[in-house]
């Protein structure tokens, strides 16, 4: 737990604990209902949420930013408007309509919670902790938002927006992760009983538009008098965080096989694990050194003339950081052998992963024509 010096120190002068887990969330709100922002999945004010809404927002959001999901909510919305459409659709078709948003899991989980709300829950969202717990995709965090945004109830809807708003207002300088624990127990006693489901939304929006990561603007806080962090000075260099560890890093090749009709081999990946699902150009499996010759050969999906392709494609995972090497071959004609194949112009109709969409922009890059070639694409998101 924090300092209880520090702690005592986060409340406003001349003001009791309890007057101040009062005032505070009183003081939020008449700051939202000013200041909140207007997002496409967000009642307006005075209105009830759509819990179907609030849901599938919630699982756009988990990894993905407001202005990268707000660009991609309303063409889903229309594609999947209700649950039974949701539950009903073709995997491809949801998980094409996820292209943009990485982190294609969330979309298989979507697909198969929409259908256990169906057979489970009589088409209606579950509003109960449990049960919507067990729905794939749906954790902690993600059962308090919709608890309190789509209920109305009181729960403690904490990220890490949240995490770095409390650690300010209550001069909370342990490192996270090792403060989380601590952080969520100081959010929890601010929630109140009224309004809960915009409590949450002014916290989120606080922590976005005001008590931003790099420069806090305490000046237009409504928390401004009562926050410790801000008083101590030492505000902007909260959360504090212990040092990252370096992620490691895999490689493999990859196998860009064209067919005289220009068709290439694709595949797609095991429903399990990551990219679950994906289709992808054929590779070696992913290991912690470049795969030796025999492993290559071994792994080529037809004999043919294979040539590599100067420089690598390089793409971040949460938890390594990948670098594929690209072999291209052609084949004369003959034994194709038996796979996914796709002409380039078909590529649309398929849910690429953004590492697959890499390994297409780097052979095009390299082909005679296109563009000069890209050594190195870099980025980060799934
Ligand atoms: Fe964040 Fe500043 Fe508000 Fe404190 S006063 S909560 S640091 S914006």
């Amino acid at each position: 737990m924090a300092k209880p010096s520090v702690l005592r120190g986060a409340k406003p002068t001349g003001v009791s604990a309890s007057a101040a887990e009062t005032a505070l969330p009183l003081r939020l709100l008449a700051w939202y209902d000013r200041h909140r922002r207007h997002l496409p999945w967000r009642a307006e004010a005075g209105h009830s949420a759509e819990p179907y809404r609030v849901w599938l927002s919630e699982i756009m959001l988990q990894q993905t930013t407001v202005p990268t999901v707000a660009g991609h909510y309303d063409r889903f919305i229309a594609r999947f408007p209700r649950v039974e459409v949701l539950a009903a659709a073709s995997l491809d078709d949801v998980l094409h309509a996820w292209q943009g948003l990485g982190y294609y899991a969330r979309a298989r989980n979507l697909h198969r919670a929409a259908q256990a709300i169906m057979t489970q829950h009589g088409g209606v969202l579950p509003a109960d902790a449990e049960a919507l717990r067990a729905l794939p995709g749906v954790g902690d965090y993600t059962v308090a938002a919709i608890r309190a945004i789509a209920f109305g109830q009181k729960a403690n809807v904490v990220d890490g927006n949240v995490e770095r708003v409390m650690a300010r207002l209550f001069a909370v300088e342990t490192p996270l992760p090792k403060a989380k624990p601590d952080l969520k127990r100081l959010a929890a006693t601010m929630v109140p009983d009224k309004r809960p489901g915009d409590y949450a939304q002014a916290l989120m929006d606080l922590g976005a538009t005001v008590c931003t990561p790099r420069a806090p603007g305490c000046l237009a806080c409504p928390w401004a008098e009562a926050c410790a962090g801000r008083k101590a000075g030492i505000a902007g260099d909260l959360p504090r965080r212990a040092p990252a560890k370096e992620k490691p890093r895999r490689y493999g090749t990859v196998f860009w096989l064209e067919r005289a009709d220009g068709a290439v081999l694709l595949r797609r990946r095991a429903e399990e694990g990551l990219l679950g699902g994906m289709i992808e150009v054929p590779s070696t499996p992913w290991g912690p050194t470049p795969p030796d010759q025999a492993s290559t050969q071994s792994h080529a999906p037809a004999k043919a003339i294979w040539r590599p392709l100067p420089g690598v494609v390089a793409h971040g995972f949460t938890h390594f950081d990948l670098e594929l090497t690209v072999m291209t071959a052609r084949l004369a004609g003959g034994q194709a052998p038996v796979g996914l194949w796709s002409t380039p112009a078909e590529f649309d109709r398929h849910a690429f992963p953004t590492l697959t969409r890499k390994v297409i922009r780097h052979v095009r890059g390299a082909s005679p024509g296109g563009r000069k070639n890209q050594a190195i694409l870099r980025a980060h998101s799934g």
